[in-house]
């Protein structure tokens, strides 16, 4: 099912040329280059060269992209590639009936054999996409699967299990506190890091009613160990569900976790919807990231998060789909369109232009989740994380001024303009075609693993 391609290295030493129309680089000055390819070397960006310059006998592949715009790899920051499976069943309903209905019990029927298959959904739906970095919440039991699918596909990415030890919604998906800390330990110790440092660790309490203190507080510790792992859970995102944290704790969520010491820059935070002042005081002081999800939080019915004010004040926020029950698709463009429109009718027409969003989607992803060093923009001696996107379709801009093109992306594109994705140098989408996966296959493959879950709940 896993085409065996994708599965090798690239050879030492491999270099690569990739000659676009142009380049949006994302780096500081927001530079777009023109007239140039870009070399690639053991998977990095090596340097730009000019056109009249270029020796193609030197490279094993030269890739003549002249229509074809390269962008960096989109990087989502709230994801759960265990619910893909589910997506258009549990449709309109607000977040905790969504949970207690539906989401638990399908998340508590998974076995390997439909978790295997969700992440594999998941990725192949991402990389379509352009997505080429994201932040997993993962699900309870089985987290070696997910982490071992995001190993053999060649996406980068975070993940690790789902920590749940209280469950009143749907008592028979949790775990008891000692297990969880055993289980998030042992998985650490074998993924954190691992395929050359691609693959990474995400402790992930599920969220604030879901966890005891002792499991949100131990966790945090045993974070401390995996130096570069993130911290990632949700909060604040439905009316109905603070109001169940104020009657548990007499405290707003935020303040909650600030009061048990999780809230740092390595924590992300889901949502964030509802936020009082003091609590966005929190979040800036403790350099706490924010995952914004824009289609989940209209689905779900649960609000319009404040995000021209965080941004104002300085909070880190990025950009993630959730999951595809709650949106229901994986695409960072229908994020990026939403995340800039919802905005406008509330805050004025100036806010949120499509340069900012797309920053959040790229480099502001790369430095929420501490790898801006590593991807997130088109720049020398970075990891080629990159994405040949098609704007010459008959949906997107007339014109070829470049002032244009952060428009052109965010508010006329879908996933469907993108035509080549590569993620740490190799390639696992060429001409619209995955390297990766027999997509048919996994199609089918969802389809009767559905069916089989459905008859465990
Ligand atoms: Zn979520």
């Amino acid at each position: 099912m896993i085409k065996s391609k994708s599965m090798s290295k690239n050879k030492n030493g491999e270099k690569i040329l990739i000659i676009p129309k142009r380049i949006v680089t994302v780096d500081t000055a927001n530079s777009i280059i023109k007239n140039h390819a870009v070399e690639i070397i053991d998977g990095k960006i090596s340097s730009f060269v000019p056109i009249d310059e270029i020796q193609k006998e030197n490279y094993d592949e030269v890739y003549d992209a002249k229509n074809l715009t390269l962008i960096p790899g989109f990087i989502q920051t709230h994801v759960h590639l265990s619910q893909t499976l589910f997506r258009g069943l549990a449709e309109d309903l607000p977040l905790l009936e969504w949970l207690r209905l539906k989401i638990f019990p399908f998340e508590n029927a998974h076995n390997k054999e439909s978790l295997r298959v969700t992440a594999q959904l998941s990725i192949n739906e991402l990389l379509m996409g352009g997505t080429t970095t994201f932040l997993d919440m993962g699900t309870l039991r089985n987290g070696d699967v997910v982490l071992d699918e995001m190993i053999n596909s060649g996406i980068r990415g975070f993940s690790g299990k789902c920590l749940i030890d209280i469950n009143d919604l749907y008592p028979e998906f949790k775990s008891s506190t000692k297990d969880e800390i055993k289980d998030i330990t042992n998985l650490a110790e074998s993924f954190h890091n691992s395929a050359d440092g691609r693959v990474r660790y995400s402790f992930s309490p599920r969220f604030v009613l879901s966890c005891t203190e002792k499991l949100l507080k131990e966790t945090k510790e045993i974070m401390k160990d995996f130096p570069g792992s993130i911290y990632h859970t949700h909060s604040s995102e439905s009316l109905l569900e603070i109001d169940e944290v104020r009657k548990r704790f007499h405290k707003e969520n935020i303040e909650y976790f600030n009061s048990i010491g999780v809230l740092d820059d390595h924590t992300v935070l889901a949502h964030c919807v509802h936020t009082s002042d003091n609590e966005r005081k929190m979040l800036k002081d403790r350099n706490t990231r924010i995952a914004h999800c824009p289609s989940a939080n209209m689905k779900l019915g649960s609000g319009i998060a404040p995000i021209p004010q965080y941004l104002k004040e300085g909070i880190s926020v990025t950009l993630g789909a959730d999951g595809a029950p709650c949106n229901n698709n994986l695409s960072i463009f229908n994020e990026m369109r939403l995340a800039s429109l919802i905005q406008k009718p509330i805050h004025g027409t100036e806010v949120l232009d499509a340069q900012t969003i797309f920053r959040m989607a790229t480099i502001e992803g790369a430095k929420a989740l501490h790898i801006q060093n590593e991807v997130g923009s088109i720049e020398i001696g970075k990891k080629a994380d990159l994405v040949l996107i098609d704007l010459d379709s008959c949906t997107n801009s007339y014109s070829d001024s470049d002032e244009l093109i952060y428009s052109d992306i965010v508010f006329s594109s879908t996933t469907e303009n993108v035509r080549s994705v590569m993620v740490d140098g190799r390639w696992l989408i060429k001409g619209r075609e995955s390297l990766v996966y027999e997509q048919k296959e996994i199609i089918s493959k969802g389809k009767e693993e559905l069916q089989m879950l459905l008859k465990r709940i």
